[in-house]
Formats: C-alpha cells, structure tokens, sequence
C-alpha cells in the first residue's frame, strides 16, 4: 500500500469526493484489473458511489474499461485498469555536474530518462534557468507526446526546509534559495506544482514505489556519494522532522579521532564510509564514475588493499546503519548511488556490524540491499513525488474540461 506524504483533510462535500476519487484510483493501481464491484467490497463504499466516482475517473481519463472478465462466477464484469495515456510526471535531480530527468506516466512507466551536463555556478539564481531550460525541453517532449504534466518535484542535495526552500547545497553553493517559486517563475507559470526535496528523501520514495522492496512501511535509503544522507520512510510516510532537516547520517560521529570531514568535525560518518574515503581521495564529481570502476575491477581481482579499503568502509556504513536500526528498527536499509556498484564487497561487512551492533536479535530484522534503480533514483522520485500527490487526492481535471 502506497502512503503519502500529505492527505487531504476532509471538510466539506468536495474534498470527500476529492478523497474518495484518490481511494478508488489507488485500489484500481494496486488491483487492477478489477471490477466496480471488486472496488465496492474493499473499500466500504456503496455500488453507485464506486460508479460515480469510476465515471469521473473515466472522464478525467486516470482508469479506463478493458473488456469483460472471464473465468469468473457469476455475472462476467466489465474490468477497470489504469489509463493515464494523456499524463506525465516529472522529477529533476540536480547534481553538481549534471542534471538528470526522468518522467513516466501514471502507472510509473518510463517515458524519458535524460542526463544533461550542468555546472553549478554558485549561486541559484544563475542556475535556475539553465534548470529551466531543462525543464521545458522535458514538457515540450511530453506535450508532442500529447501528455499533460501533472507536476514537477526536483532533488537538491542539500538542506532543504518543510517549505521547500533550500537553505543550505554546499556542493552547488546555494543559500536560501527558494527553488521552486524561482523555477516556477523561470517556467512562467507553468500550470502545475513545482516541488523540491532533498535528494535522499526523493530518492525513498522512489525506492516506497519501484523499487526491489516497493511497498515497505519502513524503509531508509542512503545516498552513496561524496556525502552520505538518509531518507526515512516510517509507518509508510516520508520523515522530515520539524523543519525537514533530519537524515543527516553522514554526519553522526563514529570515531572522534577519525578522518577530517567536510563539515568541519572529525570521523563523521561520510569522512569515514563516504565514497570519497572509499577511494581515498579528493575527487571531482566527473572523476568519480571512473574511479569507482577500477575499485570494481581491483576488487574483482582480488588486489588485497582494495578489499581492505572495502571491508573496512563497510564497518564504518554498517556502524551507522547498526545506529538507523536501534533508533528506527526500519525493514530495509537500501544503499543507493555509486555504493551499489561495490555493494558486493561492502555488504558482508555492513551486515555483520548491524547484526552484532543492533541491540534487537537478527538485527531487528533490518535487511541492508543495495539499489535496483540505478544513479539517477533522486530523479525518479521526484516522479514518484508527483504520483504520491495524485494518489493523495490532487487529480487533475476531466479531459473535456482541460481541451
Ligand atoms: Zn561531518
């Protein structure tokens, strides 16, 4: 069951249709196909509601009718699935030195993966429209392709408050930028929500929605870069904390006597198990890809100072995920960004210190997996982000109403 991070509150008739239309259209997500009357059983509400509401999904082409069942006893139904052919969701991850885009459709389906080079340039301003220009390249595809944007959410990564300003991205060198009305100003009022989020939570979502454990109730993501963040997914929903400052993993101290970190502290977490103390040096974003794959090859090659620095890694990342796992007790810790590609070596390593360190037996069940969903994870959930809003109750209008 997907879970968002903002419900709406009910308060009058509209609003309760609002929700109830999100009720049927998440059921048809996570059971289509299915029937009018297979919607009414599970969700308590009666036959002419659930097809007032299917109408009106219909109309605003989010479900469409597949046919008649078969195999079934009784009366054969006409089936529901989901339509969405007309929409799109966007989600933008902006990268010291690139920018990816990804958007898919209503069922999460694919539809553009793109990464383009971008130089941070100091400050938000003068990045705002080269991230724009981005952006509109991106809704010219999907209006060629006669989709409709139902919304946009960007990963920063940086500090990013509950209102989505972005208030500290030392790698980009932004202060207080706020992101989304300046990209929402920059796109000359688009006519959809413009989001921003940190790019460990984005990356959970995208995690909660397609990834390998879709579906966990409790789940964190850690960010496998030069810096190390966290996005917390509790009893289903997102966890920011008061002004959304919380998953700063990285900088958890696990050795007072430990490597310098960028922070300015010493043996935080990044400086000890971030992948620039993985491989050991000072390294420019563009430099990283290639390092990590002579780590992989010296790994593969058994070359003893390379599975050293790899196991050693994984004791320090395994010390911080054994410190998610008492304070959490989360279902799954996923290691994301360039940690997958050396995931085999780090994992023994992580899950023998969570299994000794975790006060709870097993570890308290916490299972440590590596991404299935590749770098640009951040970017995906910022898609992701824009579903969760539409299965939240933000639908956008009927077609006939729109054209
Ligand atoms: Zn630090």
């Amino acid at each position: 069951m997907i879970t968002s991070t903002t419900g709406p509150q009910p308060a009058d008739f509209a609003d309760v249709r609002a929700t109830n239309l999100a009720v049927v259209l998440r059921f048809v997500r996570e059971h289509a196909p299915c029937s009018r009357a297979d919607i009414a059983a599970s969700t308590g509400l009666n036959k002419a509601t659930v097809s007032s509401l299917v109408a009106d999904l219909i109309d605003r082409r989010l479900v469409r009718e597949t046919g008649l069942t078969e195999n079934r006893v009784g009366r054969p139904a006409t089936m529901l699935v989901l339509d969405g052919s007309p929409y799109a969701a966007i989600g933008i991850e902006i990268n010291v030195d690139h920018v990816s885009a990804v958007a898919t459709g209503l069922a999460g389906e694919r539809l553009l993966t793109w990464r383009r080079a971008f130089a941070a340039g100091g400050s938000a301003s003068q990045d705002v429209a080269a991230v724009a220009a981005i952006v509109r390249r991106v809704v010219a595809r999907m209006a060629r392709e006669e989709r409709q944007v139902l919304g946009l959410a960007v990963a920063v990564p940086g500090l990013v408050d509950v209102q989505g300003v972005v208030r500290i991205a030392p790698n980009l060198g932004w202060r207080d930028a706020d992101l989304a009305g300046d990209l929402a100003k920059a796109l000359r009022d688009p006519g959809f929500a413009v989001q921003v989020d940190n790019d460990a939570n984005l990356a959970a979502l995208a995690e909660q929605r397609f990834g390998a454990r879709a579906g966990a109730a409790d789940l964190v993501y850690l960010t496998g870069e030069i810096g190390v963040g966290a996005g917390i997914i509790l009893d289903g929903r997102l966890r920011r904390g008061g002004l959304g400052y919380s998953g700063e993993i990285g900088h958890v101290q696990l050795d007072p006597d430990g490597p310098a970190c960028r922070c300015g502290r010493r043996g935080c977490l990044e400086a000890v198990a971030g992948i620039g103390a993985i491989l050991r040096r000072d390294l420019s974003p563009s430099e990283i890809p290639v390092e990590i794959e002579d780590a992989v090859r010296s790994a593969r090659a058994g070359h003893p100072g390379t599975l050293a620095a790899l196991d050693a890694a994984g004791r320090g990342l395994g010390r911080g995920v054994s410190v998610l796992a008492n304070l959490l007790n989360p279902e799954v810790v996923v290691l994301g960004g360039y940690y997958v590609p050396l995931a085999p070596w780090l994992l023994p390593a992580v899950r023998e210190e969570v299994s000794g360190r975790a006060i709870a037996p097993g570890g308290g069940g916490c299972e440590v997996v590596a991404s299935t969903l590749g770098l640009d994870a951040a970017a995906l959930g910022g898609a992701a982000r824009v579903l969760d809003s539409v299965d939240s109750g933000r639908l956008p209008g009927a077609i006939s109403r729109i054209s």
